[in-house]
C-alpha cells in the first residue's frame, strides 16, 4: 500500500499578495489561520479585498486549532514524471471557521480508507522560497501506521 503524500516540497512554490500574506506568514510560524470580516464576523476564505456579506475590508486573522473534516476528496494516482506518487486533495471544514473551506492535501493516508467526514488534524511541510504548507493527517479514527 502507497499511502498518501505531497508533490515533491521544493517543488512547491506559492505567491502571495497583501490579503493571502498572513496566512502563508503564520503558516512559517506553524499556526494556521482564517480571515473573519471585522464588521459582521463572515469567515472570507480564500481571502478576498471585500467581505461577501457587508462588504467590509477589515480582517481578523484567527487562530484555528488546526482540527478538521473532509468535506469533499480525491484520490490522485501518479503524475508526469512521478508515476508512483499517490495525491489525496481535501476540501476541509474546519474547526473555528464556519462556513467555509479550505483545500489541502491528505498526507500519510490509505487511500483506499479516506471517507468524507474523517477528522484530520494540519502539519506543516517546508516548500520551497522559506515557506511552509499547511497540510493535514488522519486524525486518531482514521490513523494509519506509517
Ligand atoms: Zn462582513
Amino acid at each position: 500500500m502507497t499511502l498518501s503524500t505531497t508533490l515533491p516540497p521544493e517543488t512547491i512554490r506559492i505567491t502571495t499578495d497583501s490579503h493571502t500574506e498572513p496566512f502563508w506568514a503564520a503558516a512559517r510560524e506553524r499556526r494556521l489561520v482564517a480571515p473573519r470580516c471585522a464588521s459582521c464576523g463572515t469567515f472570507r476564505l480564500p481571502p478576498s479585498p471585500f467581505c461577501p456579506e457587508c462588504q467590509s475590508q477589515e480582517v481578523d486573522w484567527v487562530a484555528l486549532t488546526g482540527r478538521a473534516r473532509l468535506f469533499s476528496f480525491s484520490v490522485v494516482r501518479g503524475l508526469p514524471g512521478l508515476a508512483e506518487i499517490v495525491l489525496v486533495p481535501v476540501v476541509l471544514e474546519l474547526d473555528g471557521a464556519p462556513g467555509v473551506h479550505l483545500v489541502s492535501n491528505l498526507v500519510g493516508a490509505d487511500p483506499e480508507a479516506v471517507k468524507i467526514g474523517d477528522e484530520v488534524e494540519v502539519d506543516f511541510v517546508d516548500i520551497a522560497d522559506g515557506w511552509v504548507l499547511p497540510i493535514f493527517r488522519a486524525g486518531p479514527t482514521t490513523a494509519v501506521s506509517e
